[in-house]
């Protein structure tokens, strides 16, 4: 039976390096909607072509296109044994398309990785970013200068605490009714979230 694994899980969830290594250990595809878009749009793809064109004139991808997208990826012969998806479905009009793509497939199983959130706030709040160059470095690994440049560092203006909690509410509010979809078909799968990368795999795995 194919696994096929879909990921939601809010930012600082850690959601992307465990759909990454979740892949790895069972050898299926990671399909991340940003890099399916970006190589559809490199390979000129018909519905890559669709989504540049929206691109360039400045606006988001919409669900027909972004829909399109995931169905041509999920049709590749890559995805026999399973994938796990992650950053789609984001609406529920995606979800149901999702719903209709995978007719005749294994069944989705849905895993949300629920992390409180006052350890979400703590740790987006340990990111510091170079104020000169921009790269990233996580504080408390003894430096205060950029290894890159020797700029100061200091905490990325998107994390801190009152922005990292509007995103909090926009992703709660953006995301109730897909995982209320997915709940209704008894799909969905809470993971807890809390603990080491490795804690947190560890219950991913024995959940599916
Ligand atoms: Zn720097």
């Amino acid at each position: 039976m194919a696994l096929n694994l879909l990921m939601l899980g809010p930012p600082g969830a850690g959601k992307g390096t465990q759909a990454e290594r979740f892949a790895r250990t069972r050898g299926i595809p990671k399909i991340s909607t940003g890099d399916i878009l970006r190589t559809a749009i490199h390979e000129g793809t018909d519905i890559g072509r669709r989504a540049r064109a929206i691109m360039d004139r400045g606006e988001l991808v919409n669900d027909e296109v972004m829909i399109g997208i995931v169905r041509e990826r999920l049709e590749r012969s890559d995805t026999a044994e399973g994938f796990v998806l992650d950053g789609f479905p984001r609406t529920v009009a995606q979800a149901a398309a999702l719903d209709t793509i995978m007719t005749g497939r294994d069944p989705l199983i849905v895993l949300d990785i629920v992390v409180p959130e006052a350890e979400l706030v703590r740790r987006l709040g340990t990111r510091m970013i170079c104020e000169h160059c921009g790269a990233n470095a996580p504080i408390g690994d003894g430096t205060s200068a950029c290894k890159r440049c020797g700029g100061r560092l200091v905490q990325r203006a998107d994390d801190r605490e009152g922005t990292v909690r509007h995103r909090m509410e926009v992703y709660a509010r953006e995301t109730a009714p897909v995982l209320e979809h997915y709940r209704a078909a008894g799909l969905l799968r809470e993971i807890d979230g809390s603990g080491s990368r490795d804690d947190v795999f560890q219950r991913m795995t024995a959940s599916v």
